[in-house]
């Protein structure tokens, strides 16, 4: 058994204007399956294989080859369910509330969410996670993750991925605006659904 490329729920030309379609397509065609393969590659014939993805993210610290590429499938796994072309707004419900409560408004997350993503210096993803049935935002380099117990070492609702391959061809050096964007298409049902089955 093999860990696979998961389809995408949407054409990759569906979120544009705010990701384009190119963008899309060498991501998730070339890195995440690139990513997917190397994991395979990695873990076949070890004592990983057959085991699942938390397992493999909470036992690859020494090992910074499987390291980044179970980290690469898994973070661009959630990357692709939390944006959709049906995204934006604010989220509802127990979430908005924990929001609120946590960051005092949805404004004001989403400040320290795109600040977290603006200043994480080179390649690396930022995240809202859940540690100990609190909400917190952390970032991480590379293709770490806080499941490895990297950045607030909780279970990641929301990320985004900030690697120039994901941003590059459309907004080149202006990493603030593709934060902006990506804020039109997060899909604050799926989100709330991840918050509600962790917390
Ligand atoms: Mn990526």
């Amino acid at each position: 058994m093999s860990f696979e490329l998961p389809k995408l729920q949407y054409a990759y030309n569906a979120l544009e204007p705010h990701i384009d379609a190119k963008t899309m397509e060498i991501h998730h065609s070339k890195h995440h399956n690139g990513y997917t393969n190397n994991l395979n590659n990695a873990i076949e014939g070890t004592d990983l294989e057959g085991k699942s993805i938390e397992y493999i993210l909470q036992n690859c610290s020494n090992n910074p080859g499987l390291r980044n590429n179970a980290g690469g499938f898994w973070n661009h796994n959630l990357f692709w369910e939390v944006i959709s072309p049906n995204g934006g707004g604010e989220p509802q419900g127990d979430l908005a509330q924990a929001i609120n409560s946590k960051f005092e408004s949805f404004s004001n997350f989403k400040t320290l969410f795109s600040k977290a993503a603006a200043t994480r210096f080179g390649s690396g993803w930022a995240w809202l996670c859940i540690v100990d049935g609190e909400l917190e935002i952390c970032s991480t380099a590379n293709q770490d993750n806080p499941l490895m117990g990297s950045g607030c070492g909780g279970t990641p609702i929301l990320g985004i991925d900030v690697w120039e391959h994901a941003y590059y061809l459309n907004y080149q050096n202006r990493r603030p605006d593709y934060i902006a964007a990506f804020f039109n298409l997060v899909d604050w049902t799926i989100v709330s659904e991840k918050y509600n089955a962790s917390k």
